[in-house]
């Protein structure tokens, strides 16, 4: 029995390592994922920002254009003030050159919303950018620490599945299935722990001493009465 609880800490060895790979690849695909979608959204953003501007800058031209034919036509209506004989023909020439004057200042003042609306739109669109800039940098580093690290890790699983074939054909098999059945139910991956400070290493409650020198020897299967996993010594109250 001792050499079947000595694989298994073996084992379990293994199994934590292949544990903390899978914990630090199930956080960098989900960041490159958030990352990639705020890039995306961003630019959507921003250009969208840049046709409102656009159209903004097209728009004043027209009301420019606007301005300038109602200043002709001002100007022309009023020297046309110096030709009437009627007080019919100048009441109506006057209505028409107020008509005219509002429609000017009318133009006018939106050119100044457009100036105002442009103004604001470029300098969001500016500071978006910086952030898009800053975003994509971020984006690059996650997703090539991810590749290097599907990578790397690629390597590694395969060096410890090899070790896990080793070990698993020096264990009994109930033992080993009783292993697997605590190991799946314990989230952080821990079937076999260590007996530290004279507590169970997975759930730190304390061990009774009789159970204790039971434990050390070594040559039984203990399970804690807690949290159900395998109880082994350790002269350094560590797995590994
Ligand atoms: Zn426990």
């Amino acid at each position: 029995m001792k050499e079947n609880l000595k694989s298994l800490v073996q084992l379990q060895i293994v199994d934590s390592q292949m544990h903390d790979i899978e914990i630090a690849k199930g956080d960098l695909p989900e960041t490159v994922n958030k990352l990639t979608e705020e890039v995306n959204s961003l630019e959507k953003y921003i250009s969208e920002k840049g046709k409102a501007l656009k159209n903004a800058q097209l728009e004043r031209r027209n009301v420019d254009g606007l301005v300038n034919l109602s200043s002709e036509k001002l100007k022309k209506l009023q020297n046309q003030l110096y030709d009437v004989t009627t007080n019919r023909e100048y009441d109506a020439l006057t209505t028409e050159i107020e008509t005219e004057k509002n429609n000017i200042e009318d133009n006018e003042n939106k050119i100044l919303e457009l100036y105002s609306f442009e103004d604001d739109t470029a300098k969001e669109i500016e500071t978006k950018k910086k952030e898009l800039a800053k975003l994509k940098k971020e984006l690059k580093e996650k997703d090539s620490e991810l590749k290097k690290l599907i990578k790397m890790n690629q390597e590694k699983e395969n060096r410890l599945l090899n070790e896990r074939e080793n070990i698993i054909v020096r264990v009994n098999k109930r033992l080993l299935k009783n292993y697997i059945r605590i190991h799946k139910y314990h989230k952080n991956g821990l079937a076999v722990v260590p007996v530290s400070r004279n507590a169970c290493g997975g759930c730190y409650n304390t061990i009774p001493p009789q159970k204790l020198v039971e434990i050390r020897k070594m040559d039984k299967v203990i399970a804690c009465e807690v949290c159900g996993r395998i109880l082994v010594w350790r002269d350094n109250g560590s797995i590994t």
